[in-house]
């Protein structure tokens, strides 16, 4: 059955392109910005962040046209997520593939329209090619590829082929309307997954992921006339200090043998009103990324010894926390990948810990052998003429094929 999926793809993969391209297209075509509501007003098209329904609808469109089963499930009917399923068994391994339907903005200093898919050697460019555009057109084309020869019969297990919502930013109220709305309204059950969303050219799984802190720190002054600094407290300077520590902070850690160290970056600062007013208050918002050892308590109190060094008062909140994972890279999706990837491409991929997080880090916390893998380059993420190669697509497409059928039959 492999050999058919193999030389069906041989025969045709002309047209299978075609075919992952003509869906991405589309739905780069549709603008489905997701940035924070304070920032919605920048764009002016949208009514609401992300509006997934957009390219929801053509996902829809083309799970019929493949006859593919399919459920949408929203929180709200602007932001929806579409489930299409393979297979009937629900008894068996329920494999997950996932990739999400929003996009950061485009920026500036395109070459291209970001909005319309260009091609050029082989090369196609455009925002949401890589992230997560392309490889959602290529799980769904998979997903036709293996309805088309094989039915329902001989899969053991179920493939479910997801397009999801919210993933690249969330908003302050911490409401999501993606996979953590499918998890924890226990919408999907997946008992595997794999996320093509973390670049490497195929060639590296994602096992483990840091975790991450935001952290907002407030330095009080009190506010005076320009003219009269004296009278005032200035924020600002007391916050210069604060970051002048915490450039100096090491964290207490031990290193892991995957994720290695712990980052801190300070992303943020806000503060003052006007030139001629003292600031009576200086923000700053730092990412801190985590590795397993330490906890919130920990990361907290050590914060927390820097602020006493400075003089002044200071108010420090943690405005989301999320826990470093790791998944046993001796697991049969990992083999899956790579045995199917090493016989097909000739090289074999390696299982590696990464900063950023991805839709895998929500299953694993959740209890399912989630692991990121995908085509395109890691180098290509939000970038300006944001780029992915369509044969990368293409083999893509095969792998999962390949890969659904060692894991479902
Ligand atoms: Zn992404």
């Amino acid at each position: 059955m492999k050999q058919r999926l193999i030389q069906y793809f041989t025969q045709n993969r002309e047209r299978i392109a075609a075919d992952i391209v003509r869906l991405m297209s589309a739905f780069v075509a549709e603008r489905t910005i997701n940035v924070i509501s304070e920032r919605l007003a920048d764009y002016p098209f949208l009514k609401c962040r992300g509006e997934e329904y957009r390219v929801a609808e053509l996902v829809k469109q083309e799970f019929r046209r493949f006859g593919i089963r399919f459920t949408e499930y929203a929180r709200r009917p602007e932001r929806p997520n579409v489930v299409g399923t393979v297979g009937r068994d629900e008894a068996g391994t329920r494999l997950l593939l996932a990739a999400h339907m929003d996009i950061v903005p485009a920026g500036d200093g395109w070459t291209t329209d970001p909005y319309h898919v260009t091609i050029r050697d082989g090369i196609a460019y455009g925002r949401g090619v890589l992230d997560n555009k392309g490889p959602l057109a290529a799980i769904i084309v998979a997903g036709g590829i293996l309805t088309e020869l094989f039915g329902d019969r001989p899969m053991a297990g179920q493939l479910l082929i997801a397009a999801l919502a919210d993933e690249e930013v969330t908003d302050p109220d911490g409401i999501d309307y993606g996979i953590e709305y499918l998890l924890t309204e226990r919408l999907i059950r997946p008992s595997h997954a794999i996320i093509p969303d973390i670049g490497g050219d195929m060639r590296q799984i994602d096992v483990a992921e840091k975790g991450q802190a935001v952290i907002r720190i407030t330095a009080q002054g009190r506010q005076a006339h320009g003219s009269t600094p004296e009278q005032g407290i200035n924020a600002i300077y007391r916050m210069a200090s604060l970051v002048r520590e915490l450039e100096r902070l090491v964290l207490d850690y031990t290193p892991h043998a995957v994720l290695g160290i712990p980052t801190l970056n300070l992303g943020e600062i806000h503060g003052g009103a006007a030139p001629n007013i003292v600031p009576g208050e200086c923000t700053i918002h730092l990412d801190i990324r985590t590795v397993p050892g330490l906890t919130r308590q920990s990361l907290e109190h050590q914060l927390q010894k820097c602020l006493v060094q400075v003089d002044g008062s200071f108010r420090m909140e943690t405005i989301s926390w999320s826990e470093p994972h790791q998944l046993d890279p001796d697991n049969e999706v990992v083999r899956a990948i790579q045995n199917n990837s090493l016989n097909l491409l000739g090289f074999r991929p390696e299982p590696f810990g990464m900063g950023g997080g991805t839709f895998a880090k929500t299953l694993n916390l959740a209890g399912i052998a989630a692991v990121g893998w995908g085509p395109g380059s890691e180098n290509a993420f939000h970038v300006t003429d944001e780029w992915m190669e369509i044969r990368q697509l293409v083999d893509f497409a095969l792998l999962i094929c390949l890969i659904s059928w060692d894991l479902l039959t």
